[in-house]
């Protein structure tokens, strides 16, 4: 489904992704996990098209994307939850949920979509006049995923959702993650929590210093002696 062929991404010079080549397969949960730094967030916002890749390769369901920007890549149904859960704090719950499903104009389509949201995330409905940025910081990043979802992705990009969150929330969040996999969402999630991440994964790449260190299957990487020393302990 998506496939990155030595990636490289520069922030004015300084070189963040050297080289990265990896593949996510429809219908799966793939994980990249790293050190702060490593490298994670610049691959998602080279795919999304947040950032300009420098040289190689992506391609998604076939196609080129590699020089699409972000705008372009949501309507192709790649839908990226960046870190930091950054929903509009001055908006409603409704209003931002709408702000996802910006580009669809049938009213009963949206609200099929809204309602899917609140199968995931049934606080939201009772939420829908609330401010954003009066959540508390679960329900920021369920609203935020929620936003995600309204443009109905086929690829769902997570950028360390489980971020600041309590363990009982980050179960919740992993919990959801499975869901919307079970329902045929394609996953990439970059997570810094590598057990859980490796966990709810089939697969997963370790990134070092931009470029990929290990790969294998979720549960082979949980047993990796160099992941469990430098990851997991
Ligand atoms: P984190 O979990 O801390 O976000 P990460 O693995 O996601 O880590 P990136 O955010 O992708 O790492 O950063 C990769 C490298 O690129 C780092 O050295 C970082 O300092 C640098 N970098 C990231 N964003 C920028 C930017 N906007 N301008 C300059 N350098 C940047």
């Amino acid at each position: 489904m998506l496939e990155l062929k030595n990636v490289e991404t520069f922030y004015s010079g300084i070189q963040a992704l050297k080289g990265i080549s990896l593949n996510v397969e429809k219908g799966e949960i793939v994980t990249l996990i790293g050190s702060n730094g490593a490298g994670k967030s610049t691959a998602l916002k080279s795919i999304s098209g947040l950032v300009k890749v420098g040289s190689g390769q992506i391609t998604y369901k076939g196609n080129d994307i590699t020089k699409k920007q972000a705008h372009e890549t949501t309507l192709l149904g790649i839908a990226h939850v960046p870190e930091g859960r950054r929903i509009f704090p001055k908006l409603t719950v409704k209003e931002n949920l709408l702000m996802g499903a910006f580009s669809v104009k049938d009213k009963r389509a949206i609200e099929e979509r809204m309602e899917r949201a609140f199968k995931y995330f049934p606080k939201l409905k009772d939420r829908l006049e609330q401010k954003g940025g009066t959540m508390s910081g679960g329900e920021q990043q369920m609203l935020a995923i929620g936003r995600a979802l309204m443009m109905k992705p086929e690829l769902l990009m997570l950028d360390e959702p489980s971020m600041g969150l309590a363990p009982i929330i980050v179960e919740q969040i992993f919990d959801i993650i499975r869901e919307l996999n079970d329902e045929g969402i394609t996953i990439l999630l970059v997570e810094q929590n590598a057990y859980q991440a490796l966990q709810v994964a089939h697969r997963g790449y370790v990134i070092q210093t931009g470029a990929i260190r290990l790969e294998g299957y979720g549960k082979d990487l949980i047993q990796n002696n160099e992941v469990r020393e430098a990851y997991l302990a």
